[in-house]
């Protein structure tokens, strides 16, 4: 819903901002941020798409720095200051996508077709940080007086360990409340579930296949523990479920074992995802795990096994779930934002993936609730984002911002 441009000088500072910056102008800036690769494969990593946002804000008269958080990968941190006593309302996005694999679309000649802007991070999510971005500068322009400030967080390596937000987290700023703009279908995602990667060893002795009962075969140990994985515990799982967020669930995403047909395998290992709840404990999650070893141990005293934390997908805060309570304030102001923009009753669910929120709320004491736009094929062969939900984020950001900071 946009109201009809019927002169400049709107008394109502929220149509203002409706008026200061057209939905063509969010669409454009999507487009320069896709244009730009910061995935994993690019050797500078996200330093371009850094240094172009900066530049951007900068020409818009919008305080911003560049914060190195490992070398030439910075964070972009820009702010609009309040007038003070007011409460703070951080806005973080990443600056980092997934490579492009094998898309069906040109990954980086990013294109508008039928409402839809196509590209690599179009949806995940340079879509939601381009919204993010242009809230700062349609405040700035209307200029709406708030208490308190707002800030833009635009970090790296979300796609990976999530180092950008851990050096928010400890560096600041510190914000009161937060928004991750994520891709969440205009629906307010005030939870998520904890992710947890771990190896399981398994130990077995080598020997001649034509002699296989002289050896022990971590293969077979392996193919064991999972079928007590799948048969046992995730039933479990799915029957605990969650009174907060979806049931908490887990994958068995890689085997790895052996060395050749003719040889009984002495080592294979399993790769696990864990999907935790706040009802639950990382000790839990092992627990289970330690139950089933045990189990197969007494059915056969030769099985071996031992279970290892995968820490490459985080670099020191473990990866716990996000929890805002629906009665927040936080969630209230979205909700009514959502509402007030779209004429419709928003939806509060609960988001599958992990996001940096769970940082923010957790070891930032920062409550961070996920809200962004819609659209499809994050990760996948064909990405886009939905444009008419950019400019709806926008200002369902700017009147969260304008009704939280005062
Ligand atoms: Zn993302």
């Amino acid at each position: 819903m946009v109201a009809k441009n019927s002169g400049s000088k709107a008394k109502d500072p929220f149509d203002r901002v409706r008026r200061s910056v057209k939905k063509a102008e969010i669409e454009g800036l999507v487009k320069s941020l896709v244009k730009i690769p910061s995935h994993s494969q690019v050797p500078t990593r996200e330093k371009e798409v850094a240094q172009f946002l900066k530049e951007y804000l900068e020409d818009e008269g919008i305080e911003v720095k560049l914060r190195q958080v490992e070398k030439d990968r910075p964070n972009v941190i820009a702010v609009v200051k309040g007038s003070g006593n007011g409460k703070s309302l951080m806005l973080n996005g990443h600056t980092d996508t997934v490579p492009p694999y094998e898309m069906d679309i040109p990954p980086f000649v990013p294109k508008v077709d039928g409402g839809k802007l196509y590209g690599r991070g179009s949806l995940d999510m340079k879509g939601g940080l381009g919204a993010m971005a242009m809230t700062l500068i349609a405040l700035d322009r209307a200029k709406v007086a708030l208490k308190g400030d707002l800030y833009l967080a635009a970090v790296v390596g979300e796609e990976e360990r999530s180092e950008g937000t851990e050096d928010i987290v400890l560096k600041g700023p510190k914000a009161d409340m937060a928004i991750v703009g994520e891709p969440t279908d205009l629906e307010i995602q005030p939870s998520h579930r904890g992710l947890e990667w771990f190896d399981i060893h398994f130990y077995g002795k080598a020997a001649h296949g034509g002699q296989a009962d002289r050896g022990v075969n971590a293969i077979s140990m392996a193919s064991r523990f999972v079928n007590l994985l799948e048969t046992g515990l995730l039933p479990k799982l799915r029957a605990k479920g969650s009174s907060v967020m979806l049931p908490p669930t887990l994958n068995v995403g890689v085997i790895r074992g052996g060395q050749q047909p003719s040889s009984v395998a002495d080592h294979c290992v399993v790769k696990i995802d864990r999907r935790w709840t706040p009802e639950e404990d990382l000790q839990t999650v092992f627990q289970e795990i330690y139950d089933i070893f045990d189990t197969l141990k007494k059915a056969d005293p030769r099985f071996k096994a031992e279970l290892k934390r995968d820490n490459t997908n985080m670099k020191t805060m473990t990866h716990v779930p996000n929890y805002v309570p629906e009665d927040h304030r936080l969630v209230k102001s979205l909700k009514g934002s959502v509402a007030s923009v779209t004429g419709e009753q928003p939806k509060v669910t609960s988001f599958w993936g992990w996001t940096d929120a769970a940082l923010m709320t957790h070891f930032g004491k920062t409550p961070t609730v996920v809200f962004g736009p819609g659209g499809k094929g994050a990760h996948s062969r064909t990405e886009y984002v939905l444009t008419n939900d950019l400019q709806t984020c926008m200002l369902v950001y700017a009147k969260t911002a304008m009704d939280l900071c005062g």
